[in-house]
Order: structure tokens, then sequence, then C-alpha cells
């Protein structure tokens, strides 16, 4: 049926960033109706740090996030921080527990943070309306009006929270992006991140082989073609989780380089950060013994992935004759195994999207566009992405606060 709403605020996208947006600028006394064209609310926090939700990290720093702009999220992880989004969740009297390295996570399900926003838009009187379809939207003098297949809103603010490009699968698409272009601003390309990597020819087929083997890493990428490398300071490293994949590899350190890396550029792998395997062998080799080099290698590493790495570098033989330089030559292979990726999976697996709205074009206190009054960009759209670990959220609840108290 049509119909035709006027409010004080138009959101556009109902997950994180606009739902919490709309509850707060409900708070302030605002009239906002939350526009979405996905079938169920709030898809991508359901599905979210494995079905509960990580959502902040309580170490969140501006340099945990990745931007042409470093310095445009620092006003806003100010103005709303992890503590402050834990108040809330405590209000709302979810369980929550702390897994690893400061990322917080339900006790119980995402589900309890999808109705947390949700109670909160209700009770401040939102409209959220799902399964509507954005046609055009144009602006006329100062007010905004969205045409939709349930008829035209309008209002004097309109506030874009359509997320990135990732899963399209569950609602994403590129609205965003076309809304900030249709109005002059700039977009820096985005790009698929928090992705596993691809390979091809050899390394595929040892990954392939390796499928389902996890090892702690450390893994960095080529400063020469990383994101970023005329700022970075030092080499961008992670040490996490490591997964070889039917594809290629995956786990939380190769997410969170796939950030980084870029075409052309490889990416190195410590898979032992913590064991010299130097001295390791070292010390096998003087404990005597017949000992093949490989199954020596299988007491530092999975013994699948010792075998493997062995049968590729052609390390073969007893131990006992093996010199300390052709011992320390093997150790710094398994210290500093580079790898070329071919590509990534992409927008289908990938967690985030990496670019979006250019950060030049906003101002960092207001998510508002220097150029177009009235007219917000707020989480993920905006060329602001987050590290693995709950950064990416907090992100969301924080711009979405930020532009909540200016609209
Ligand atoms: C599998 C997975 C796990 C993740 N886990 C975590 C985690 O544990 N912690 C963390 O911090 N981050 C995590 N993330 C990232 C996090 O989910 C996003 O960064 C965050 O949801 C971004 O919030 P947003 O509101 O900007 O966008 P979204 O939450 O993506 O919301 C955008 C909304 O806009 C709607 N929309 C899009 N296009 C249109 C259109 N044309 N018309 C109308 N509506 C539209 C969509 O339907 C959607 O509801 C994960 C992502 C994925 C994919």
């Amino acid at each position: 049926m049509s119909e035709s709403r006027t409010y004080d605020v138009i959101t556009l996208g109902a997950g994180a960033a606009g739902l919490f947006f709309a509850a707060e600028a409900g708070r302030r006394g605002k009239r906002v109706v939350v526009i979405d064209h996905a079938k169920k609310i709030g898809e991508k926090i359901r599905i979210s740090g494995g079905g509960r939700c990580n959502f902040t990290n309580i170490h969140t720093k501006p340099e945990n996030f990745l931007s042409q702009n470093p310095k445009f999220a620092i006003s806003a992880l100010r103005g709303f921080t992890p503590q402050d989004f834990i108040g809330r969740v405590e209000k709302a009297g979810i369980a929550w527990h702390e897994k690893k390295l400061g990322q917080l996570f339900c006790d119980d399900s995402a589900q309890q943070i999808i109705d947390m926003l949700v109670d909160d838009c209700r009770a401040q009187g939102v409209v959220i309306r799902m399964e509507t379809a954005v046609e055009k939207v144009s602006r006329d003098g100062e007010i905004y009006h969205v045409s939709t297949d349930a008829g035209t809103f309008t209002a004097p603010a309109l506030v874009v929270a359509t997320g990135g490009k990732s899963i399209p699968k569950i609602g994403a698409t590129g609205l965003g992006y076309q809304l900030a272009e249709q109005f002059g601003l700039d977009i820096i390309e985005p790009r698929p991140a928090l992705v596993p990597l691809t390979f091809s020819g050899d390394v595929l087929e040892m990954t392939k082989g390796l499928a389902g083997v996890s090892v702690e890493a450390r893994v960095s990428a080529d400063p020469e073609t990383q994101f970023g490398k005329r700022k970075a300071k030092r080499r961008t490293e992670f040490s996490e989780g490591f997964l070889f994949t039917h594809r290629g590899l995956s786990g939380p350190s190769i997410l969170q380089i796939s950030s980084y890396w870029r075409e052309g550029g490889s990416v190195t792998v410590n898979l032992s950060p913590e064991k010299s395997v130097y001295d390791a062998l070292r010390q096998r080799r003087a404990a005597g013994g017949k000992v093949e080099v490989h199954t020596a290698l299988g007491e530092v590493l999975p013994k699948r992935l010792a075998t493997s790495l062995a049968a590729s570098e052609g390390w073969r033989g007893n131990l006992a004759d093996w010199s300390d330089a052709k011992i320390d030559a093997l150790a710094q292979r398994v210290h500093g195994w580079a790898v070329k990726p071919a590509g990534s999976e992409g927008y289908r697996t990938a967690e985030v999207t990496l670019g979006g709205v250019d950060t030049n074009g906003l101002n960092s206190r207001t998510m508002e566009a220097n150029s177009v009054p009235g007219l917000y960009f707020i989480g993920e759209v905006v060329d602001v992405t987050g590290w693995l670990g709950g950064y990416n959220f907090q992100w969301a609840w924080a711009s979405g606060f930020a532009a909540a108290q200016a609209v």
C-alpha cells in the first residue's frame, strides 16, 4: 500500500549503525524512520562472531582502523567508547565474556544484541520499515525525498547506513556508494577485506593437502605493496590462528593481513613464532639417534605440515647428517614462509568492505557531508575499516552515536 510520510530523519539501513543511530536520535526527541530492503532485521549482527556477536573490543584505538585518513575516526571513537556500549549491554541484561585480545562476545546469542537495538528503537518511537525497496533519493531545497515501493518518505535529514558490499546474499548492496556519488562525494575504491586468501599452482596443491591444519602464526604483508605503505612506519603483522583450506589460507591472522595485502604482493608467515626451529632441531640432533628431518620438524609443527613442507622443500635424510648451516636455512624458511596469493575469496565471504565514502568529504564530529547539509554517512559505508575483533561494530556504534547528537 502506498503512503506518504514526513519525519525528522530518514535512515537507510537497519543494520548495526542504522539501528543504533535511530534509537539515539529517537532518545533526543527526533521522529525517525528506518528503511531496509531485507526481510530480516540485523542479519549481519546475527551471523557475527560465530553467532555470538563480538560486539566491541576493549582495546579500541584509532590505530585499529584502516582509512585513507587515519585521524578521521578519533573524534567519534572518543565520543562513544567500548565502555559506553558495555553499559548498554549490561543495562539490557545481556551476559558477556572476553574471549581473547579484548574481544567481547555475548554468552548466549547475537540475537540478544539485535533485540536490544530493536527494543530501544521501539521505546523511542522509531518506525522500522523492512522489505521496503528504495527506488530513488532526491533533495529538494532542504528536504530529502526517498521514494520506495511503499511510498515516499520525506525529512530534512538523511542518514545513510547501508553498510558495505560484503555478503550480498544477506542484503549488501552498493546503494550507499551510489548515493555518495549522486551528491558529489568521492569514494575510496571499495574492496573485500577480512577475507580468506586464495592460491594457485604448487601452493594451492599444498594447502589443499593440508586443509584443516591450523597453527598459531605471525603473518605480515609485503611492505612494498601493502595498503597505506606511505604512512606505514613498520611492517604490519598479526599473531593469531592460521588455517590451511581447500582454496588457500584463512584463520584470524590471514583475515587480518588480507586488509593490508594488495594484488602482486606476498604474505610472509612465521609458522613457529614462539619456538626457535633452529634451536629445537639442534637440540634434537644433539640428543643423538637416527631421526628423519621431517619427523624432527614434526615435533615443532603439526606432523602433516612438517611432512608436507619437507616434501615440497626437499628436506630429506637423517638429521644427524645436517650441518648447522643447513638447519639454519630450514629454520629461516619455517620462520619466513613467503607466499604470493592469487586473490581473495571476495565479497562472498569477506567480513567487511575496505574503502567507501571518502572521509575528506565528511565532518569527523558529526558524520555530515561537508558540502550537503542534512546528509550523513555512518558505519561501514564510510572509509573506516576495523581490524577483526569487535572493532567494526564499535565503529558502527560510535559513528551512529556521533550522527545522532548532530541531526
Ligand atoms: C560473517 C561476518 C561476521 C562478522 N563478525 C563481526 C564481529 O563479530 N564483530 C565486529 O565488530 N564486526 C563483525 N562483522 C562486521 C560487521 O558485521 C559490520 O562491520 C557491521 O555490521 C557494519 O554495520 P553497518 O550498519 O554499517 O552495516 P550492516 O550491518 O551491513 O547493515 C546495512 C543494512 O543496510 C541494508 N541495505 C543495504 N543495501 C540496501 C538498499 N539498497 N536498500 C535498503 N537497505 C539496504 C542491509 O540490508 C543491512 O540491513 C562481521 C561481518 C560478517 C559478514
